[in-house]
């Protein structure tokens, strides 16, 4: 079911929307940004139709909704565990294909990956769903046509796109034609726009052999790279966490327990007992993510965990380009292969 509304009537969807739902999209926060005088996009709480950015890509992703940066999972005391009270109302949350499509990647981790469902990531996800906004045109850094994520068909309640002062949407869920109806211009259908084309493409090996983990391919980033994981904070398929204990009282018998977001790029990550370490070059780390990302999570679940959403090389500092290292790895792949053929 296709609508076409005005910016007003859409208003006012979103308005009635707002009673039922809480409602999550990337907001325009003006100043906020990392740098004097830049802006961020990232996710926030919104009420109002005008708040919501459609225009820009989100800096941050929807993950935050999911597990937030520290997150309290509960409370104790000596004898006594509590959980946080939770606002129970459904949660709708504006993303793009790209995120959308990455929603499944955080699903396959915290729900399908081995027999044990994390409860506290369910009783969260249970209360989403997902509005689409439809992509126009690519963004610079994306390569999501590559990663085959650049369309979705399902998986949202309804889409929204704005075009020529209109706003057009692809309406799923029966239950909310009334109110769709009400308050469109007229009825149209018209699938969600996607894109075809990146500005960036990206070559990702079929097979990588392990070779590839002593290549010099990945020595450059153990000074290019300064370790700060920016890069994996922002990705919406990262789906690390640590636990934190805080306490309230001296004896360590009261207090709560967060689940905090964590980064194999960052120090201390992969730190053991005994003072071990892996991964101490940033290199190192470089490949451990890049492999994981292009490689070995596909071994496991049989599909990419990169959605190509490109705001891993946006936020580098270092101006280091993911998409560009998985071309780099592989053409040593590549080459690789015509040397063993040239000397056979
Ligand atoms: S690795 Fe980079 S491009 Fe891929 S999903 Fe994460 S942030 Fe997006
Ligand atoms: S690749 Fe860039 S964003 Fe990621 S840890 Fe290294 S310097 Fe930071």
């Amino acid at each position: 079911m296709g609508f076409v509304f005005s910016r007003d009537g859409f208003a006012e969807v979103i308005r009635q929307l707002g009673s039922r739902y809480r409602i999550y999209a990337p907001v325009l926060k003006k100043g906020e940004g990392r740098f004097t005088d830049t802006d961020v996009v990232r996710y926030d709480y919104v009420k109002n139709f005008d708040e919501i950015e459609l225009e820009k890509r989100s800096d941050y992703s929807f993950k935050e909704i999911l597990l937030p940066v520290s997150g309290t999972l509960f409370y104790f005391t000596e004898d006594k565990v509590t959980e946080p009270e939770m606002d129970d109302r459904e949660i709708l949350v504006f993303v793009r294909s790209c995120d959308l499509h990455a929603v499944k990647r955080f699903d396959q981790i915290y729900l399908h990956n081995g027999q044990e469902r994390d409860w506290f990531y369910e009783r969260v996800r249970d209360r989403l769903k997902f509005v689409l906004i439809g992509c126009r045109e690519s963004f610079d850094d994306c390569f999501c046509v590559d990663m085959h994520t650049n369309e979705s068909t399902d998986g949202y309640v309804f889409s929204v796109e704005e075009a020529d002062g209109e706003i057009y949407s692809d309406l799923k869920e029966e239950g909310l034609r009334e109110l769709f109806s009400g308050n469109s211009v007229r009825e149209e259908d018209k699938a969600p726009a996607h894109v075809e084309t990146n500005k960036i493409f990206v070559s990702v090996p079929d097979e990588v052999p392990v070779s590839i983990c002593k290549d010099k391919v990945w020595d450059e980033y153990d000074s290019r790279c300064i370790g700060c994981g920016r890069c994996t904070l922002v990705c919406p398929t990262c789906t690390c966490f640590t636990m934190e204990d805080i306490y309230y009282s001296d004896n360590g018998k009261v207090g709560e327990r967060r689940r905090v977001h964590a980064s194999c790029m960052i120090d201390g990550y992969s730190n053991v007992a005994g003072g071990g370490e892996y991964r101490k070059k940033h290199g190192e780390r470089m490949r451990f993510k890049v492999l994981h990302k292009i490689s070995d999570f596909k071994k496991k679940f049989g599909y990419q965990m990169c959605v190509g959403c490109g705001r891993c090389d946006m936020v580098c500092p270092e101006y280091i380009s993911f998409s560009e290292c998985i071309n780099k790895v592989d053409r040593a792949i590549r080459s690789a292969e015509d040397g063993k053929e040239a000397q056979a």
